[in-house]
């Protein structure tokens, strides 16, 4: 049998609890999703305000089809490229302050496609052991030698710095993807200048929903190009629709059109996703009162959670973390080396919209998972090798079109469905 080594490895996957399977979900995305005939409260999206089924994003859509067609008919650089990708790209550079911005058609090529044209052999790379499973991909493709440093952890960080030659390149997820915590992006870009090393940070999960403005995290830390030159953000998320970008000086985004394989070798993004796009950056723009709703949730969450003695995780730094235990909020935040280089007015400030649950052991945050379906709520269980070795999670995230019933309905939820672990734990 051609695979029945494969099938040996599904078993194990299974007998560990890391068997992965999908949902299939009938209704549009939303808070409210329609999954095997039932109606199931949803906590665990990426669409963080609500724009993915926003009537003016999808109307923008339906519009730019009938204009535009389905097709984009080839790559951006041979008869791809539309008005709408071009009009798009200058209001993200405008709503990034930045010279320039390139759109990618996902993240994940994004990363690939800036980390590989930036180095080479000679090179040298450093990654948070936290980041994105793309960022640490672009990282092993560009040939360039490859550290990882401990989470947040700029004076482990410059223990590799100083090793190293070639160009070199610090790159982090803005808000972490599975911890909802801040990257300390003030001491890393400090850091990156006296090494004389580039700057890159993906905020997938900040931009749009962090800052007065939805600029994400560096508007928070009140960062420029200068600061950190290179800057990705994804749109499938808290934009709502798909498709991702760069944005940095006009010699970044040149080379990148001239050097990036996955912008020069694949299809362009509808026009039509674009134009949804456009819409709803308008709304980003103009509605602060989703992030400010969001961040309303998540506080209450956070608040609930601890009553109930579940282990969240700290938004100042995880430096505290290790591989198999963390710390609880109270000891993190007396910690002063946490908060080394942070200038943070007050810790509830830096409440993103992700605010996992920590369990531990994978199989466990399956039954917790399945026993919150059960009970109506879909929340995701995270496992290795996404997360760290024992490390399996519930990762909660929150909608800015949640209300607070919501929230403590999930609450009551989690309290019967964790009853058993917490006796056991
Ligand atoms: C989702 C995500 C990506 C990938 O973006 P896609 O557009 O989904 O491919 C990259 N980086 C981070 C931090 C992400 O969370």
């Amino acid at each position: 049998m051609a695979f029945s080594r494969f099938r040996d490895n599904l078993e194990v996957l299974a007998a560990q609890g890391l068997y992965r399977s999908r949902r299939v979900i009938a209704s549009p995305q939303g808070i409210n999703l329609q999954i095997d005939g039932k109606n199931i409260i949803n906590f665990c999206s990426n669409d963080y305000l609500g724009l993915a089924n926003h009537p003016s994003v999808v109307s923008a859509f339906k519009n730019a089809a009938d204009h535009y067609g389905v097709g984009s008919g080839s790559a951006h650089l041979i008869c791809g490229h539309s008005a709408a990708h071009h009009a798009l790209e200058e209001e993200l550079a405008a709503f990034t302050g930045r010279d320039r911005a390139l759109l990618f058609s996902t993240g994940y090529m994004a990363n690939i496609g800036v980390i590989s044209a930036l180095l080479g052999r000679e090179d040298a790379v450093f990654e948070d052991r936290l980041n994105h499973a793309s960022l640490l991909d672009g990282g092993l493709l560009s040939g360039a030698r490859f550290k990882r440093y401990a989470h947040a952890d700029v004076e482990n960080l410059n223990v590799h710095l100083k090793k190293a030659t070639g160009n070199k390149l610090i790159v982090t997820d803005g808000v972490f993807s599975m911890d909802g915590d801040f990257a300390p992006l003030q001491a890393l870009s400090v850091t990156a200048k006296a090494a004389d090393a580039w700057l890159m940070v993906d905020d997938a999960h900040g931009l749009g929903v962090i800052g007065e403005c939805g600029g994400g995290l560096l508007e928070y830390y009140g960062l420029n190009q200068s600061d950190v030159p290179v800057l990705m953000g994804t749109l499938g998320k808290g934009f709502g629709t798909f498709g991702a970008f760069i944005a940095g000086s006009d010699v970044l985004i040149e080379t990148l059109i001239q050097k990036a394989r996955t912008y020069i070798y694949t299809t362009a993004l509808p026009a039509a996703v674009a134009e949804a796009t456009r819409a709803s950056l308008k709304i980003v723009i103009a509605e602060n009162w989703r992030r400010d709703k969001l961040k309303k949730l998540a506080e209450r969450f956070r608040l609930g959670a601890a009553q109930l003695g579940l282990q969240l995780i700290n938004p100042i730094c995880d430096k505290n973390l290790n591989s198999v235990g963390w710390v609880s909020d109270s000891v993190a935040q007396q910690t002063d080396e946490c908060a080394a280089g942070l200038r943070y007015a007050n810790p509830t400030d830096m409440t993103s919209a992700i605010q996992p649950i920590i369990i531990g052991d994978s199989q466990r945050a399956v039954e917790i998972s399945n026993a919150l379906l059960n009970a109506g709520f879909l929340v995701s269980a995270i496992r290795p090798p996404t997360v760290p070795q024992g490390s399996a999670r519930l990762r909660v995230t929150f909608s800015a079109l949640h209300e607070e019933h919501h929230v403590n309905r999930l609450l009551d939820a989690l309290d019967k469905a964790t009853t058993g672990h917490k006796a056991q734990g």
